[in-house]
């Protein structure tokens, strides 16, 4: 496409689509022409939710989730099982975990994993939060259910030396068989993650 022949507010619509993950020139350029069509309210709507998005969210003090109130509904809930945290790479997979409505313990988001090619280092995640928390805390579990993918082995393997470090008579164990290596959390059905959970080992 020559891009000086595209009207400028369309090019920047295609430009900031090209941005987002999963999201090639073709694909861009077939919303934001999409787009067109769509009444304005509906355009100002979709604008608007894109620009709260960030003013009207926080990260929970407690477990990083990405919540309205701090701390979230999930710390806030005292009838939940406070003994035990499940430790997981993004917000969204805390859905994937309330969905199968078997778990009822808290969470620890550590948004993101280790990865040295992108420069992702632990300082990098809420690991030492995670660690802070447990120390000297009441929980006696941490389910460490980083995606099974290489380096989601490798964020396990390391947050499980400093917990064990930090509290020796913690348990800490990872999800068990199932979800097959190198897939991710977010894609699991509710079945699947439930074996898992149910099948989770000490490490
Ligand atoms: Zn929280």
């Amino acid at each position: 496409m020559a891009s000086m022949k595209v009207a400028k507010p369309l090019l920047n619509v295609i430009n900031s689509f090209q941005k987002l993950p999963g999201i090639g020139p073709k694909t861009a350029q077939r919303l934001a022409y999409y787009l067109l069509h769509v009444p304005q309210t509906e355009l100002d709507s979709f604008s608007s939710a894109v620009a709260r998005i960030k003013l009207d969210t926080k990260l929970c003090a407690i477990c990083r989730n990405i919540s309205e109130t701090d701390p979230c509904p999930i710390c806030a809930d005292t009838t939940r099982d406070q003994h035990t945290i499940t430790v997981i790479e993004q917000p969204l997979d805390i859905f994937v975990f309330e969905k199968t409505g078997k778990y009822f313990g808290l969470y620890h988001v550590l948004h993101g994993v280790i990865n040295p090619l992108e420069n992702i280092g632990p300082d990098e995640l809420y690991i030492d939060d995670l660690v802070r928390r447990i120390r000297g805390s009441t929980v006696e579990e941490v389910i460490i259910a980083t995606n099974p993918t290489m380096e989601g082995e490798a964020t396990s393997m390391y947050v499980t030396r400093l917990l064990r470090e930090a509290s020796p008579e913690l348990s800490v164990t990872r999800l068990g068989m199932g979800i097959p290596t190198g897939a991710y959390l977010e894609f699991a059905d509710e079945s699947t993650l439930i074996r898992a959970l149910e099948g989770r080992r000490a490490v």
